[in-house]
């Protein structure tokens, strides 16, 4: 077998097993759980990962991927898109307000809102291509100095703001909780968030912790190790 056949047959592999977990913690959790009582979206988180690896989950028919960097989406996808019709792109990584313009012309779903000046320009440039952009707010839901997202406490305010001052779709809050502590808490001070700003989904879980996220009600999983493996490049 060529080594690019083993990398599919492993991709397709590890779509089954991610399939099949995600499957058994909705039967466990329950749409209950998530307030959209909407199916679990997978995000397939593809940054850093080559077109030959994205490509066997797209033949088996999976349309939802991240990418982190708008500079490497706008290098990988444009052909991919041509190819595969329906593909949801969402950005997950940080947004600079001078690549806005490029994010809006790529991305379906921009994940990671997380102040006013962001929302300004996103909402200018999505005025003038017409495009149809849903956005959640990310939130620094660890108060981590380091770490992007809106704090906490200015979370429901800023969902308002950019509601009804710049007219943005906001259908939910997405965070990244601190390394190496118990995730489940924070996913539950998320899923609190979003019930008073008033939004039905809720990004949040990756590899390592999905099914904790989809005990507190995720919506959206964004896994990429595990359909994918070992990135290139850390990051
Ligand atoms: C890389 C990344 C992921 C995927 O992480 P894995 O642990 O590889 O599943 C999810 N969310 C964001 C924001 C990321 O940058």
């Amino acid at each position: 077998m060529s080594f690019a056949q083993q990398s599919e047959q492993t991709i397709a592999q590890n779509y089954d097993l991610i399939l099949d977990r995600v499957k058994k913690s909705r039967d466990r959790f329950g749409p209950a759980g998530n307030q959209a009582q909407q199916d679990t979206t997978i995000v397939a988180v593809s940054k850093t990962q080559p077109v030959e690896k994205i490509k066997p989950l797209l033949d088996l028919g999976h349309r939802v991927f991240g990418e982190n960097r708008v500079q490497e989406a706008l290098g990988k996808w444009p052909a991919l898109l041509e190819k595969y019709p329906g593909v949801q792109l969402h950005l997950v990584g940080p947004l600079q307000t001078n690549k806005v313009r490029d994010a809006v012309k790529i991305f379906d779903v921009i994940q990671s809102l997380d102040r006013e000046k962001l929302a300004l320009a996103l909402s200018r440039e999505i005025k003038s291509r017409e495009r149809d952009i849903r956005c959640f707010v990310q939130v620094n839901i660890g108060r981590e100095e380091q770490k992007a997202g809106i704090d906490p406490d200015g979370a429901v305010k800023f969902v308002e703001r950019c509601r009804e001052e710049h007219g943005l779709d906001i259908v939910g809050l997405m965070c990244i909780p601190p390394l190496g502590e118990a995730a489940g808490p924070y996913f539950a001070q998320l899923a609190i968030l979003a019930e008073r700003a008033g939004v039905k989904c809720l990004s949040m879980g990756m590899s390592g912790d999905f099914e904790t996220a989809m005990e507190m009600g995720a919506t959206h999983v964004r896994i990429g190790t595990a359909l994918f493996g070992a990135r290139q490049v850390s990051r």
